[in-house]
C-alpha cells in the first residue's frame, strides 16, 4: 500500500514525487509516456536557473532527482486501464492486469494534442502529418513544410523547423498570435518562414504521403500549397479519462477542476500540471512544477490530518 500514487511521468509528476519523497511518503510514480510534453520541447529557455537546455535533458534531470531518494519512490512505466476507489483506498489497474493500491492520488496526466479534423488528416497521419513540429522537423531537412496554429507550440515549432527545412509556412486562422513575442521574433528573423494568415486548412493532400494542403481561401492566387510535411499544433486536450472514472469534476473547458490546494472534489484526489484548471490554464514547466509542489504538500496534510 503506497501513501501516494502519482499518475504521470512528466514535469508535474516528477516534481510531485520529489516533494512526496521529502515528506517521507511511500510514493509510486507511474505513467506511460516518459517525460510527457516536456520531452517534445526542443529548447527550454524559461526554466529558472538554467540558461538553456533541451526538453529531453531537462526531463531526464527531473526524473533523476525524483528517483534519487531511494526506495521511498517506486517508478513504473506502464499504461493504466482503470482506477477505482474502495473506502479510502485507491486502486490502479494496469493494462497487464497488475493492481497497485494507495491512500491518495495525484493526477499529473497532462494533455494530448488536438487534431484538426481536416479531410485527409487521419489517412496521412504518420505519412507527413504529425503533431509535434519540434520533434519531427529534423526529418524534413531541405524540404517544404507547414505548421498550423498560432500559439506557443506552433510558433516555436515554426522557428525550430526553419533551422532545417528549406521553407516553412506558418498557417494561422487569425492575424494575431497567442504565442510569446519571443517566439514571434524568432520566426520573423528567419527569411525562410512565410506567414499565411487568416486561412484554414480544409484538406491535406497526397496519396502515399503528404504533397500539399488545400486552404479555405486562396493565398497568393491559389488555394493549394505544395508541401512535404504538415505539423498540426493547435493545442491540446487535458487527459481526464482516469480522473473521470473516480467522479472528479471538470471546469467549463474540460480541465480537471482543482481548488487552491490542488484538491479535486473527490477526497484524497489531487491534480497538477497541464491537466488541471489551475494557473489560468497557462501550461508551462514553471506552473506545472508549482502546482505539483502544492499538490504534494496537500497530500501530506491529507494523510496527516485528513484535510
Ligand atoms: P494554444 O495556446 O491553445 O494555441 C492553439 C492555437 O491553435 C491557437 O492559435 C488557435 O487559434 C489555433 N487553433 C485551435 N484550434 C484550431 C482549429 N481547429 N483550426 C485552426 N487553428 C486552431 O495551444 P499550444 O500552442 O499548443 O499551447 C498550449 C499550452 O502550452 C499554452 O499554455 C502554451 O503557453 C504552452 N506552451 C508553452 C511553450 C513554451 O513556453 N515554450 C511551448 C509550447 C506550449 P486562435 O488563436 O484563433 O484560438
Amino acid at each position: 500500500m503506497f501513501d501516494v500514487l502519482i499518475v504521470g511521468v512528466g514535469c508535474a509528476g516528477y516534481t510531485a514525487a520529489v516533494y512526496t519523497a521529502r515528506y517521507k511518503l511511500k510514493t509510486c510514480i507511474i505513467g506511460a509516456e516518459e517525460g510527457g510534453m516536456g520531452q517534445t520541447a526542443a529548447e527550454v529557455g524559461n526554466w529558472p536557473g538554467i540558461i538553456d537546455i533541451k526538453g529531453p535533458d531537462l526531463m531526464e534531470n527531473f526524473k533523476k532527482l525524483a528517483l534519487s531518494f531511494g526506495e521511498i519512490v517506486t517508478h513504473r512505466i506502464a499504461r493504466i486501464e482503470k482506477v477505482e476507489k474502495t473506502g479510502s483506498t485507491f486502486r490502479l489497474i494496469l493494462q497487464s492486469g497488475e493492481q497497485i493500491e494507495g491512500k491518495s492520488i495525484i493526477f499529473a496526466t497532462g494533455s494530448s494534442k488536438r487534431h484538426l479534423g481536416a479531410k485527409g488528416e487521419e489517412r496521412l497521419s504518420g505519412k507527413g502529418v504529425t503533431y509535434c513540429a519540434t520533434c519531427d522537423a529534423f526529418f524534413y531537412r531541405g524540404k517544404t513544410v507547414a505548421v498550423i496554429g498560432g500559439g506557443d507550440s506552433a510558433v516555436e515549432g515554426a522557428a525550430i523547423a526553419a533551422q532545417v527545412a528549406k521553407k516553412v509556412y506558418l498557417i494561422h486562422r487569425r492575424k494575431e498570435f497567442r504565442a510569446e513575442p519571443y517566439w514571434i521574433d524568432r520566426v520573423q528573423a528567419r527569411d525562410n518562414v512565410e506567414l499565411v494568415l487568416e486561412r484554414n486548412v480544409v484538406e491535406i493532400l497526397g496519396d502515399a504521403k503528404v504533397n500539399g494542403v488545400k486552404l479555405d481561401q486562396p493565398y497568393k492566387g491559389s488555394d493549394l500549397l505544395a508541401l512535404d510535411g504538415v505539423f498540426i499544433e493547435i493545442g491540446a486536450n487535458p487527459a481526464v479519462a482516469l480522473p473521470l472514472q473516480l467522479g472528479c469534476g471538470l471546469d467549463d473547458r474540460g480541465f480537471l477542476l482543482v481548488d487552491g490546494t490542488q484538491a479535486t472534489n473527490v477526497q484524497g484526489v489531487f491534480g497538477a500540471g497541464d491537466v488541471t484548471s489551475a494557473s489560468n490554464h497557462f501550461a508551462q514547466f514553471t506552473t506545472a512544477a508549482g502546482e505539483a509542489t502544492v499538490a504534494a504538500n496537500s497530500v501530506f496534510n491529507y494523510l496527516q490530518h485528513g484535510v
